[in-house]
């Protein structure tokens, strides 16, 4: 773990001439009147401004995680950042569908069980799963945490492309219609009361990548703001979470959106005032490989069973942080107008899109969170 400290220099500095005449006595009390005035003034404008405090880990969901809070205390910060970092690693470990844990039933574990029999999991597995379900009807099917078998497909083409990117070829249709068959929701059999999970489809598996990061931080960090934590930025992977504001005064946190067409010279699409709210960013530059000069990204339309080509990148400002990452990788499989209609309908919820031509669309209230 590596924290990286910046230090933010008082900005007052105090200063004050000697003066030497005949009227030394009432220069000294004009002098000492200045001083007290310059103190006083350091005292009321406070002066003392906590230190910006980042810590960084590389281990989990495959990415980066960053916490950020402006905290005096280095040590205070070192235990929240220790405790967000633990409980996502405990997120990480269950949601994990390539690696097995010690001790610990997750989501690998459910899929290895495919048609033979339930798996008892940690209540966080059966919420994350309710979730996905929640966000499956709503979107009409474009997010399925199903859809493993399909998505296997593309990531093991992917890896080998990126592996090897002369040998780089494309999943043969037919191979992804027969995964396809085996993709069904509704066949994902959740018993709460037993705290089960069983996939009833030998030839089904999760993948929890739509949506996993983003859920994981928004439970982690209202588990920090209620044990003091009120106030900080977690980030992982570019999935931002503002926990309240950036002081006691309501400063909005700035979080940037990578320009996903950096060739324009801005590494910035945008940067966003955000208060207790989350950025979220699903892009085609995060994971791809190339096939006879075209990239092939990772989010994999259901309708066509490839990557979808409308966008370059989606994003989404809302509170909830597993909300905005549902929705960035769903209203990537959808139109624009869909995916405008969508955004429009829920409160409180703005997007921007990136279409592939290079142009940028925006939802009515989005520009109202650009950086003044
Ligand atoms: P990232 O996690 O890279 O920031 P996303 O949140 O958009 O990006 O999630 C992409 C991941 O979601 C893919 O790597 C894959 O695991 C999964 N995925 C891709 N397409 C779908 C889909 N149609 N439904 C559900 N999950 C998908
Ligand atoms: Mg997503």
């Amino acid at each position: 773990m590596e924290f990286r400290n910046r230090q933010v220099k008082y900005r007052g500095f105090i200063s004050y001439r000697r003066f030497v005449s005949c009227r030394r006595s009432i220069a000294l009390l004009l002098g000492a009147i200045f001083a007290a005035a310059m103190l006083f003034g350091l005292a009321g404008c406070g002066a003392k401004r906590p230190v910006r405090r980042e810590a960084t880990f590389l281990r989990l969901f495959d990415t980066k995680t960053t916490i950020i809070a402006y905290m005096d205390d280095e040590e205070e910060f070192a235990w929240y950042a220790q405790m967000i970092y633990d409980s996502l690693e405990e997120y990480h470990r269950l949601f994990d569908i390539y690696n097995s844990y010690e001790g610990i039933s997750n989501l690998k574990t459910v899929n290895d069980m495919a048609g033979k029999a339930p798996v008892k999991v940690d209540r966080r597995i059966i919420d994350l799963l309710k979730y996905a379900k929640e966000w499956y009807e709503k979107t009409d099917g474009e997010i399925n945490v199903a859809f493993g078998a399909v998505l296997r497909i593309w990531h093991d083409y992917r890896e080998r492309g990126m592996e090897d990117p002369d040998a780089a070829g494309l999943p043969p249709l037919e191979a992804l219609r027969e995964a396809a068959e085996h993709t069904d929701i509704n066949k994902v059999i959740i018993d709460e009361e037993a705290s089960t999970v069983f996939l009833e489809d030998p030839g089904m598996s999760l993948d929890v990548g739509a949506i996993a990061k983003g859920y994981a931080v928004e439970q982690v960090s209202r588990m920090a703001a209620e044990k003091g934590f009120t106030s900080g930025l977690i980030s992982v992977g570019g999935n931002v979470r503002a926990v309240g504001s950036k002081d006691g005064s309501g400063t909005p946190w700035n979080v940037g959106i990578q320009n996903p067409d950096p060739g324009n010279g801005n590494a910035m699409l945008h940067v966003l005032d955000v208060t207790d709210a989350s950025v979220v960013t699903s892009g085609i530059y995060e994971r791809y490989y190339t096939v006879d000069g075209k990239n092939y990204h990772h989010i994999i339309d259901p309708d066509t069973l490839f990557p979808s080509e409308e966008y370059k990148s989606v994003s989404i400002v809302c509170k909830d942080s597993g909300m905005a990452d549902a929705l960035s990788t769903a209203i990537f499989n959808m139109s624009f107008e869909e995916g405008m209609v969508f955004i429009e309908s829920i409160p409180d919820t703005e997007a921007v899109w990136v279409l592939s031509s290079g142009e940028l669309k925006y939802s009515s209230h989005f520009r109202d969170y650009i950086r003044k």
